[in-house]
Protein backbone atom coordinates (compact mmCIF):
# COMPACT_ATOMS: atom_id res chain seq x y z
CA UNK A 1 0.00 0.00 0.00
CA UNK A 2 1.28 3.45 -0.76
CA UNK A 3 -0.38 6.79 0.85
CA UNK A 4 0.59 10.07 -0.08
CA UNK A 5 0.33 13.27 1.95
CA UNK A 6 -1.52 15.67 -0.29
CA UNK A 7 -1.95 18.18 2.80
CA UNK A 8 -0.82 18.22 5.94
CA UNK A 9 -2.57 21.40 7.79
CA UNK A 10 -5.09 21.69 9.82
CA UNK A 11 -8.37 24.24 8.34
CA UNK A 12 -7.03 27.53 6.99
CA UNK A 13 -3.97 25.73 5.62
CA UNK A 14 -0.42 27.38 6.39
CA UNK A 15 -0.05 29.97 6.23
CA UNK A 16 -3.78 30.61 6.98
CA UNK A 17 -4.78 33.80 4.10
CA UNK A 18 -5.84 35.90 7.58
CA UNK A 19 -3.40 34.92 10.12
CA UNK A 20 0.03 37.25 10.60
CA UNK A 21 1.20 34.40 13.91
CA UNK A 22 5.24 34.06 14.08
CA UNK A 23 4.57 30.79 11.53
CA UNK A 24 2.62 32.03 9.37
CA UNK A 25 4.42 35.48 8.90
CA UNK A 26 7.70 33.04 8.54
CA UNK A 27 6.05 30.76 5.83
CA UNK A 28 4.18 33.79 3.46
CA UNK A 29 8.15 35.14 3.94
CA UNK A 30 9.57 32.30 1.87
CA UNK A 31 11.47 30.88 4.86
CA UNK A 32 12.86 27.55 4.14
CA UNK A 33 12.01 26.05 7.49
CA UNK A 34 8.72 27.03 7.46
CA UNK A 35 7.31 25.57 4.75
CA UNK A 36 3.65 26.37 3.33
CA UNK A 37 1.01 23.45 3.89
CA UNK A 38 -2.87 22.59 2.58
CA UNK A 39 -5.51 21.79 4.14
CA UNK A 40 -5.48 17.83 4.84
CA UNK A 41 -5.83 15.06 2.77
CA UNK A 42 -4.39 11.68 1.93
CA UNK A 43 -4.30 9.50 -1.05
CA UNK A 44 -3.86 5.67 -0.82
CA UNK A 45 -3.53 3.32 -3.56
CA UNK A 46 -2.61 -0.72 -3.66
CA UNK A 47 -2.24 -1.02 -6.94
CA UNK A 48 -1.18 2.38 -8.02
CA UNK A 49 -3.93 2.73 -10.43
CA UNK A 50 -6.98 3.16 -8.41
CA UNK A 51 -6.55 5.75 -5.50
CA UNK A 52 -8.53 6.32 -2.71
CA UNK A 53 -8.73 10.07 -1.37
CA UNK A 54 -9.02 10.31 2.58
CA UNK A 55 -11.00 13.56 3.27
CA UNK A 56 -12.06 16.37 0.37
CA UNK A 57 -10.37 19.80 1.23
CA UNK A 58 -10.77 22.46 0.13
CA UNK A 59 -7.23 22.69 -1.59
CA UNK A 60 -8.47 19.53 -3.55
CA UNK A 61 -7.41 21.25 -7.13
CA UNK A 62 -4.37 22.39 -6.03
CA UNK A 63 -3.28 19.31 -4.70
CA UNK A 64 -4.10 17.21 -7.74
CA UNK A 65 -2.38 19.81 -9.93
CA UNK A 66 0.79 18.77 -7.77
CA UNK A 67 0.61 15.00 -7.49
CA UNK A 68 1.51 13.76 -11.19
CA UNK A 69 -0.08 9.50 -9.92
CA UNK A 70 -3.81 12.06 -9.64
CA UNK A 71 -3.34 12.79 -13.50
CA UNK A 72 -5.99 11.67 -16.13
CA UNK A 73 -3.40 9.04 -17.83
CA UNK A 74 -6.34 6.71 -20.18
CA UNK A 75 -8.63 9.15 -23.02
CA UNK A 76 -10.11 12.51 -22.98
CA UNK A 77 -11.21 12.31 -19.53
CA UNK A 78 -10.14 9.86 -16.98
CA UNK A 79 -9.24 10.21 -13.01
CA UNK A 80 -7.12 8.00 -11.35
CA UNK A 81 -9.50 9.06 -8.30
CA UNK A 82 -12.08 6.29 -8.07
CA UNK A 83 -13.09 6.87 -4.25
CA UNK A 84 -13.58 9.60 -1.81
CA UNK A 85 -13.73 8.61 2.33
CA UNK A 86 -15.46 11.41 4.71
CA UNK A 87 -14.38 11.33 8.08
CA UNK A 88 -16.23 14.60 9.21
CA UNK A 89 -18.60 17.07 7.37
CA UNK A 90 -16.00 19.98 8.30
CA UNK A 91 -15.52 22.42 5.81
CA UNK A 92 -12.15 21.26 5.34
CA UNK A 93 -13.43 17.24 5.02
CA UNK A 94 -15.98 18.23 2.49
CA UNK A 95 -15.64 21.27 0.52
CA UNK A 96 -13.32 19.33 -1.94
CA UNK A 97 -15.91 17.55 -3.55
CA UNK A 98 -17.30 20.66 -5.19
CA UNK A 99 -13.69 20.16 -6.96
CA UNK A 100 -14.45 16.58 -8.50
CA UNK A 101 -17.69 17.93 -10.40
CA UNK A 102 -17.24 18.07 -14.22
CA UNK A 103 -19.47 14.28 -14.46
CA UNK A 104 -16.58 12.55 -13.42
CA UNK A 105 -17.63 9.07 -12.24
CA UNK A 106 -16.72 8.10 -8.79
CA UNK A 107 -18.15 6.78 -4.95
CA UNK A 108 -18.60 8.76 -2.28
CA UNK A 109 -18.05 6.72 1.35
CA UNK A 110 -19.36 8.65 4.43
CA UNK A 111 -21.58 7.57 7.76
CA UNK A 112 -24.97 9.00 7.61
CA UNK A 113 -24.68 11.49 9.95
CA UNK A 114 -22.06 12.92 6.98
CA UNK A 115 -24.49 11.82 3.95
CA UNK A 116 -27.21 13.68 5.98
CA UNK A 117 -25.25 17.12 5.74
CA UNK A 118 -24.69 17.00 2.18
CA UNK A 119 -27.93 16.20 1.25
CA UNK A 120 -29.27 19.37 3.26
CA UNK A 121 -26.68 21.22 1.73
CA UNK A 122 -27.94 21.63 -2.35
CA UNK A 123 -24.82 23.09 -3.27
CA UNK A 124 -23.35 19.40 -3.06
CA UNK A 125 -26.52 18.39 -5.76
CA UNK A 126 -23.00 19.57 -8.40
CA UNK A 127 -22.01 16.21 -7.90
CA UNK A 128 -24.53 14.39 -10.00
CA UNK A 129 -25.80 11.36 -8.39
CA UNK A 130 -26.64 9.60 -11.20
CA UNK A 131 -22.55 8.93 -11.92
CA UNK A 132 -21.03 10.29 -8.14
CA UNK A 133 -22.27 7.51 -5.92
CA UNK A 134 -23.07 8.35 -2.42
CA UNK A 135 -22.62 5.26 0.11
CA UNK A 136 -23.23 5.25 3.19
CA UNK A 137 -20.86 2.89 5.28
CA UNK A 138 -21.55 1.73 8.84
CA UNK A 139 -19.07 2.91 11.62
CA UNK A 140 -16.30 -0.20 11.88
CA UNK A 141 -17.81 -2.49 8.34
CA UNK A 142 -14.89 -3.20 6.33
CA UNK A 143 -15.22 -2.56 2.19
CA UNK A 144 -13.25 -3.10 -0.63
CA UNK A 145 -12.95 0.67 -1.56
CA UNK A 146 -10.83 0.58 -4.47
CA UNK A 147 -9.22 -3.10 -5.84
CA UNK A 148 -6.75 -4.61 -2.62
CA UNK A 149 -7.65 -1.95 -0.38
CA UNK A 150 -10.27 -1.93 2.40
CA UNK A 151 -11.60 0.72 3.98
CA UNK A 152 -13.07 1.05 7.30
CA UNK A 153 -14.56 3.78 9.37
CA UNK A 154 -13.26 4.07 13.09
CA UNK A 155 -15.57 5.84 15.37
CA UNK A 156 -13.04 9.03 17.00
CA UNK A 157 -14.18 11.31 19.75
CA UNK A 158 -14.77 14.40 18.03
CA UNK A 159 -17.39 17.14 17.76
CA UNK A 160 -19.94 18.44 15.17
CA UNK A 161 -18.64 21.18 12.50
CA UNK A 162 -18.46 24.54 13.69
CA UNK A 163 -21.20 25.60 11.51
CA UNK A 164 -23.73 23.49 13.41
CA UNK A 165 -22.67 24.38 16.82
CA UNK A 166 -26.04 26.67 17.25
CA UNK A 167 -28.38 24.07 15.56
CA UNK A 168 -26.61 20.99 18.21
CA UNK A 169 -24.85 20.64 21.42
CA UNK A 170 -20.99 21.51 21.05
CA UNK A 171 -19.67 18.42 22.78
CA UNK A 172 -18.96 15.21 21.48
CA UNK A 173 -21.25 13.15 19.71
CA UNK A 174 -21.51 10.08 18.16
CA UNK A 175 -21.11 9.98 14.63
CA UNK A 176 -19.19 13.44 14.41
CA UNK A 177 -16.10 12.40 13.50
CA UNK A 178 -13.71 9.51 12.36
CA UNK A 179 -10.67 7.66 11.39
CA UNK A 180 -10.19 5.72 8.03
CA UNK A 181 -8.65 2.09 8.60
CA UNK A 182 -7.03 0.83 5.48
CA UNK A 183 -5.82 -2.53 4.91
CA UNK A 184 -4.09 -3.97 1.74
CA UNK A 185 -1.56 -7.66 1.89
CA UNK A 186 -1.62 -7.36 5.51
CA UNK A 187 -0.72 -4.16 6.23
CA UNK A 188 -2.69 -1.43 7.94
CA UNK A 189 -2.72 2.07 7.71
CA UNK A 190 -4.72 4.15 9.69
CA UNK A 191 -5.64 8.33 9.08
CA UNK A 192 -7.08 9.94 11.79
CA UNK A 193 -7.51 13.42 11.44
CA UNK A 194 -9.22 14.62 14.68
CA UNK A 195 -9.28 13.05 17.90
CA UNK A 196 -10.67 14.59 21.36
CA UNK A 197 -9.10 11.90 23.50
CA UNK A 198 -6.85 8.76 23.50
CA UNK A 199 -8.93 6.44 25.18
CA UNK A 200 -8.67 2.76 25.72
CA UNK A 201 -11.14 2.00 22.82
CA UNK A 202 -9.48 4.53 20.95
CA UNK A 203 -6.15 3.12 21.67
CA UNK A 204 -7.34 -0.79 21.23
CA UNK A 205 -8.87 0.52 17.62
CA UNK A 206 -5.21 2.28 16.53
CA UNK A 207 -3.05 -0.14 17.49
CA UNK A 208 -2.94 -2.50 14.36
CA UNK A 209 -1.61 0.39 12.59
CA UNK A 210 1.74 -0.01 10.81
CA UNK A 211 1.80 3.44 9.93
CA UNK A 212 -0.37 5.89 11.77
CA UNK A 213 -1.40 9.53 11.15
CA UNK A 214 -2.55 11.27 13.65
CA UNK A 215 -4.02 14.59 14.79
CA UNK A 216 -1.04 17.19 15.35
CA UNK A 217 -3.37 20.23 15.33
CA UNK A 218 -2.45 22.05 18.23
CA UNK A 219 1.31 21.69 20.26
CA UNK A 220 -0.30 22.76 23.41
CA UNK A 221 -4.28 23.15 24.54
CA UNK A 222 -4.53 26.69 25.11
CA UNK A 223 -2.37 27.68 21.92
CA UNK A 224 -4.53 29.19 19.91
CA UNK A 225 -5.61 32.06 22.77
CA UNK A 226 -1.78 32.32 23.35
CA UNK A 227 -1.25 33.32 20.12
CA UNK A 228 -4.15 35.67 20.20
CA UNK A 229 -5.61 34.05 17.01
CA UNK A 230 -8.70 32.71 19.12
CA UNK A 231 -10.45 32.10 22.02
CA UNK A 232 -10.91 28.59 21.87
CA UNK A 233 -8.69 25.66 23.51
CA UNK A 234 -8.51 22.57 20.88
CA UNK A 235 -9.86 20.38 23.37
CA UNK A 236 -12.93 22.92 23.20
CA UNK A 237 -12.20 22.12 19.04
CA UNK A 238 -12.47 18.35 19.67
CA UNK A 239 -8.83 17.78 19.25
CA UNK A 240 -6.39 16.93 21.82
CA UNK A 241 -3.11 18.15 22.20
CA UNK A 242 0.34 16.96 20.89
CA UNK A 243 2.15 17.93 24.49
CA UNK A 244 1.61 16.97 28.36
CA UNK A 245 1.10 14.07 30.26
CA UNK A 246 -2.02 13.88 28.91
CA UNK A 247 -1.20 14.70 25.30
CA UNK A 248 -1.16 12.49 22.30
CA UNK A 249 2.79 12.41 21.99
CA UNK A 250 2.98 10.57 25.26
CA UNK A 251 0.45 8.05 23.71
CA UNK A 252 2.29 7.98 19.69
CA UNK A 253 5.47 7.33 21.91
CA UNK A 254 4.44 3.88 22.93
CA UNK A 255 2.69 2.84 19.48
CA UNK A 256 4.19 -0.38 17.68
CA UNK A 257 4.17 1.65 14.61
CA UNK A 258 5.56 4.42 12.20
CA UNK A 259 3.46 7.48 13.70
CA UNK A 260 3.15 11.00 11.49
CA UNK A 261 1.15 13.93 13.17
CA UNK A 262 -0.94 15.63 9.83
CA UNK A 263 -3.66 18.21 10.45
CA UNK A 264 -1.69 20.53 11.68
CA UNK A 265 -2.42 24.13 13.16
CA UNK A 266 -0.57 26.95 11.80
CA UNK A 267 -0.32 28.12 15.42
CA UNK A 268 1.52 24.60 16.27
CA UNK A 269 5.22 25.17 16.50
CA UNK A 270 6.58 21.84 14.84
CA UNK A 271 5.43 23.20 11.61
CA UNK A 272 8.41 24.60 11.93
CA UNK A 273 11.89 22.80 10.82
CA UNK A 274 13.94 24.95 13.69
CA UNK A 275 11.76 24.33 16.71
CA UNK A 276 12.25 22.70 19.82
CA UNK A 277 8.80 21.54 19.78
CA UNK A 278 9.59 20.11 16.09
CA UNK A 279 12.88 18.40 18.05
CA UNK A 280 11.09 17.09 21.04
CA UNK A 281 8.41 15.58 18.21
CA UNK A 282 11.26 13.95 16.53
CA UNK A 283 13.19 12.76 19.51
CA UNK A 284 9.96 10.74 20.76
CA UNK A 285 9.99 8.90 17.20
CA UNK A 286 7.48 10.85 15.58
CA UNK A 287 7.14 12.21 12.26
CA UNK A 288 5.73 15.56 11.00
CA UNK A 289 3.84 15.18 7.88
CA UNK A 290 4.29 17.93 4.97
CA UNK A 291 2.81 17.91 1.39
CA UNK A 292 4.03 15.23 -1.25
CA UNK A 293 5.27 13.03 1.46
CA UNK A 294 5.30 9.09 0.10
CA UNK A 295 4.64 6.11 2.22
CA UNK A 296 5.08 3.12 1.52
CA UNK A 297 2.88 0.95 4.23
ZN1 LIG B 1 -1.09 31.61 11.73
Amino acid sequence: MKCLVLGSAAGGGFPQWNCACRGCTRARSGDPAARPRTQVSVAATHDGAHWLLIGASPDLRQQILQTPALFPSEGARHSPIASVVLLSADVDGIAGLLVLREQQALRIYAPAPILAILAQNQIFAALDSRIVERIELAPNTPIEAVPGLTLTLLPMPGKIPLYQEDRKSAVAEPGATYAARLDGAGRCAIIAPACAEYSDIVQQSLAPAHVLMFDGTLFTDDEMIASNVGQKTGRRMGHMPVSGADGSLAKLSAHAGRCIYLHINNTNPILLDDSLERAEVLAAGVDVAYDGMEIDV
